[in-house]
């Protein structure tokens, strides 16, 4: 069912073969909720805790796709939600730092990574908006969720080199690559559509 999956996102348009190994290792089903399961492998987002969802695997695909992870790459993922595309970032070798606001979430995947040997090097409760600055800078950043602007300290958490993959819009979102050219200089590219549950930002 996996490499059937895989061969779905391959026909649309998905092209990294890094990527596309990882779907096809990743038991999604286990990230999911068991009423849920049967369904794991279609290319659909489904609900998880929380009012929150597990990506759709193209979406998941896609953005690692624009990451351009290289083993050893120091990557924050902001909305660790089911871990699923955590566990993507692991399967590339990455050093993962991942973020999450809801404290149910939170805690479920902290147990879930440890029984499945899921090793992220550090799992934060709290606002990914304000990024990670003890930590920074990062090679790569990726928010799963929709961010109505780009928030300013992940731009400036990049290394000069670093991407940043972030769907931006408050309805629908236009997945947006920044690339940091120097300190001061970020190139902009933009993708299609998606949507997603939106990224909220702490206000306390
Ligand atoms: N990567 C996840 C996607 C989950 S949906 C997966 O593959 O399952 C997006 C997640 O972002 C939700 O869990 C939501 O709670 C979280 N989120 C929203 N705003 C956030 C913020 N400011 N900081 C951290 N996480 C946030």
């Amino acid at each position: 069912m996996r490499n059937k999956l895989a061969d779905t996102l391959i026909k649309k348009g998905i092209t990294d073969t890094n990527a596309l190994e990882a779907i096809r290792t990743i038991p999604r089903h286990l990230f999911m909720d068991s009423s849920f399961e049967g369904h794991a492998y279609q290319d659909k987002a489904f609900p998880i805790a929380a009012d929150q969802t597990i990506s759709q695997p193209y979406t998941v695909a896609f953005q690692t796709q624009l990451l351009e992870v290289k083993p050893g790459q120091k990557i924050l993922e902001i909305g660790t939600g089911s871990g699923y595309q955590t566990a993507v970032l692991l399967q590339l070798k990455a050093k993962v730092y991942t973020i999450e606001r809801q404290l149910e979430l939170f805690k479920k995947t902290k147990i879930f990574f440890a029984k499945l040997g899921y090793r992220p090097k550090k799992k934060i409760f709290g606002d990914g908006y304000k990024g990670l600055p003890e930590e920074a800078p990062f090679d790569g950043i990726v928010v799963t969720a929709g961010a109505p602007e780009v928030p300013r300290p992940l731009l400036s958490q990049l290394k000069v080199g670093g991407r940043l993959v972030i769907p931006v819009g408050t309805n629908d979102q236009i997945m947006t690559l920044y690339i940091r050219k120097s300190e001061k200089e970020f190139e902009k590219k933009e993708f299609g559509s998606f949507r997603f549950v939106p990224l909220l930002e702490n206000k306390n």
